[in-house]
Parts: C-alpha cells; sequence; structure tokens
C-alpha cells in the first residue's frame, strides 16, 4: 500500500514532462550551501533557525560523524527530539519505504518529524531526499564524501536493490541546507575525491550541449541559464588546474587550498552547473553502464568519467577527448573499457549498454543530432581506442 504511495508520489512530479515546453530558464539551488572545516560542530547553530521540535537523521552505517551531528543539534537546541535511522544498500524505493514506514510508526508516540538530516555518501544523501520528499519536511544534506554532486540537486538516483540504475526521481525543490565539513572530506581515501572529479568534470561538457541546442532541457525542466553554464565551465576549469594537486594532498591527508577549491566544484559548481545546466551523452552511457554487472563495483563518476570521453568522441572532438583522458588518465579514473572490467569483444554487452543510454526519455537526446544505440557502441569503442592511446603515451606517478 505505501510502496504504491511511494511510487504514485514520486512518479508524479517529473519537471520535464510538467515544465520544459514551456521554454523558461529556470535556475535552482540549496537555500544556503555552508562550506568549512570542522563545520559539523556548528550545524545544529545552523539549523536552530528552522525552529524545529522533531529532527530525523538518516546516516551512513559505521559512521561517527552522525553522532557529532547529533550532539550539535541538540548543543545548539536545533530540536527537542532527534531519532536515527541507518540506511545500508541500495538508494532504492525499497529502502525508502522500509524508512518512511519506521518514522511514521514511530510518530504516533513523538508527532510528525519537521527535518531530516542526511548524514553520508552519494545514496544515502539521495535516499534522505527521497524520504524528506515523502514527508514533506524540511532537509539538510552533510556529505562526508565529495565524490558525486547529488548533495545540492532536487533529484535522486534511483537503484533497483540489485544495483542497476532505475531512474532519477525529481523534486519541487532542492535541499534548505547542504552542510560541507571539508575536513572530513580531506580524510577519505582519494579515490572518493577522483570519482567527484570524473561526475563534475562531466558537467561543463554536457551543459555545453544543452546551451547550444535550443531542444534541450534541463532537470530542472527549463532551458539552461548563463550562470548555470558559467559555473559550469569554473567547475572545468578549476578541476584542470587544482585536481591532480589536490589528489595528491588527500593523499596525505591534507586540507589544502587545492582540495577545498575541487571540494566546491564537486559539490556546488558541478551540482549547479548539471541541474540547471543540463545533461547529455555522458551520464545516459554511465545509466547504461550500470545495467552491466561487471562495472558493479565501480563508482558513479568512475563510470561517467568513461562516459564523458565517449560523448566527446560521439562528437567528433578528438583533442578535447584526448585531452580529458590524459587528465582522467592522472586521476586513475577510468580510461579504457578495461578500467571499467569490460571487454572489447563483449559485443552483446556493449550493445546492451548503448540501448540503455539510448531509452527514449534519456538526456541522451539532448544532443542535437539523432543518436543510436549504434552511435553509442561505436563512441564507447571508439573512447577506449583512444583511452589505450593514452595509456601508452603518458607516464603516470
Ligand atoms: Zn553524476
Amino acid at each position: 500500500m505505501l510502496m504504491d504511495s511511494v511510487l504514485d508520489n514520486n512518479s508524479k512530479y517529473n519537471p520535464i514532462e510538467r515544465y520544459a515546453s514551456l521554454g523558461h530558464k529556470v535556475f535552482g539551488a540549496p537555500q544556503k550551501y555552508i562550506q568549512a572545516p570542522h563545520l559539523v560542530q556548528y550545524i545544529g547553530k545552523y539549523l536552530s533557525l528552522l525552529n524545529a521540535q522533531h529532527i530525523v537523521l538518516v546516516r551512513d552505517p559505521l559512521l561517527n560523524i552522525f553522532t557529532q551531528v547529533r550532539d550539535s543539534i541538540l548543543q545548539h537546541r536545533a530540536a527537542k527530539r532527534v531519532d536515527e535511522y541507518t540506511f545500508d544498500g541500495e538508494c532504492s524505493w525499497q529502502q525508502v519505504k522500509r524508512i518512511v514506514d519506521a518514522i511514521h510508526s514511530k510518530s504516533h508516540s513523538s508527532g510528525t518529524p519537521d527535518c531530516l538530516v542526511a548524514v553520508g555518501g552519494g545514496k544515502t544523501l539521495d535516499l534522505g531526499k527521497a524520504i524528506a520528499n515523502q514527508l514533506r519536511i524540511s532537509l539538510a544534506i552533510v556529505p562526508t564524501l565529495a565524490s558525486t554532486d547529488a548533495p545540492c540537486s532536487a533529484l535522486s538516483v534511483m537503484y533497483t536493490p540489485e544495483g542497476d540504475f532505475q531512474e532519477y526521481s525529481f523534486y519541487p525543490l532542492n535541499p534548505t541546507y547542504v552542510f560541507v565539513d571539508s575536513s572530513i572530506i580531506a580524510k577519505a581515501p582519494n579515490r572518493f575525491l577522483a570519482s567527484g572529479i570524473g561526475d563534475a568534470m562531466a558537467t561543463f561538457y554536457e551543459a555545453d550541449v544543452c546551451f547550444h541546442n535550443p531542444k534541450a532541457t534541463t532537470c530542472q525542466g527549463g532551458r539552461p541559464t548563463l550562470s548555470a553554464y558559467s559555473l559550469a565551465e569554473l567547475c572545468k576549469n578549476i578541476l584542470f588546474k587544482h585536481g591532480l594537486e589536490a589528489l595528491k594532498d588527500v593523499k596525505k591527508e591534507q586540507l589544502s587550498e587545492s582540495v577545498d577549491l575541487v571540494i566546491e566544484a564537486n559539490t556546488l559548481l558541478s551540482g549547479l552547473g548539471f541541474e540547471s545546466g543540463g545533461l547529455a551523452a555522458a551520464h545516459a552511457i554511465h545509466n547504461g553502464l550500470t545495467i552491466h554487472h561487471a562495472t558493479h563495483h565501480k563508482m558513479h563518476g568512475e563510470k561517467v568519467a568513461f562516459g564523458v570521453i565517449s560523448q566527446l568522441c560521439m562528437e567528433g572532438k578528438m583533442e578535447e577527448a584526448y585531452k580529458v583522458a590524459q587528465f582522467f588518465y592522472h586521476c586513475y579514473l577510468p580510461v579504457t573499457l578495461t578500467d571499467l572490467n569490460l571487454k572489447e569483444s563483449d559485443r552483446e554487452g556493449l550493445e546492451n549498454i548503448a540501448k540503455r543510454a539510448c531509452q527514449q526519455d534519456e538526456t541522451i537526446h539532448n544532443h542535437p543530432f539523432p543518436v543510436t544505440p549504434d552511435k553509442v557502441y561505436d563512441s564507447m569503442l571508439e573512447a577506449h581506442r583512444l583511452g589505450m592511446k593514452v595509456v601508452h603515451q603518458t607516464s603516470r606517478d
């Protein structure tokens, strides 16, 4: 019963179906984005502005920063009651239902919560958004990684319990708060920051397609604004300039200026840039890649990185594709099919990926030319060969 209502409520809001035909320029953003080292202890101070009575925390298991978040909420009297729910597994409708049910059953005795704070990686944050939207309450996002641009957006990427991409779930509004504690993020293994760089690098190349194609629409159901396009471009420039330095510094757990800038690029610039700038082939190819089980242990941004190289090959921008692939190679991001655990000889597997990437509602159709599975298949092979060339021609530390 509740499962049906979860699905119904979420399938009701599709900004693209509802608004895209109007052709309005739309720019969305969280109400407040705050980034600082040791920010976690001040979260309650900011949340106290909401005058909440009852806050629910949704968190990754094995994370101990959530105790600091809870202590900060209580210390600053941001709420009288704080309940915690642990998320483990995929960001799926089944998990949403499980936690919404648990909150409802507890609410009989304690009243409905007025704010949800999601603490953790991209999937926990996306799950928190889905739950807060179900409950129609304020949402605060506390990312512990800079591995995706999920924190700022008004959408979740939903997966099946098996980990295949299922759909985007859109919400009418962006999170109320995004709290980025840079000292926590700087301590995470650098593969996470690298993955965030792969995801964030896609932002400009996809926004560029949408900005120049008058028929393209963004995830906000509108046309891109100049602001989103400029933020996406700034994001790319920051990554090229500071990305490698930041990865080296994070390896030493050092919160340098480069790390701070790349955290902002991966989280804020990329988040605003992708959502209001528009997506194209890179993310559609990522979505295709998720259906091949060989790629399941690869992170979102790692698959998107290969999607970026494939997209640039598809557009015939070979010089740019080479430049991006070389940068990704230095970041230890995938540049070949082999890096993604795939084989060039697996024709059927690659054709299925290409077919999935071209599904009717996919962002790949934001390109100004018709995109077919054959074209995507060829582009992935071209990207793989270009990646092989980069591997042979580049020396890496
Ligand atoms: Zn992404």
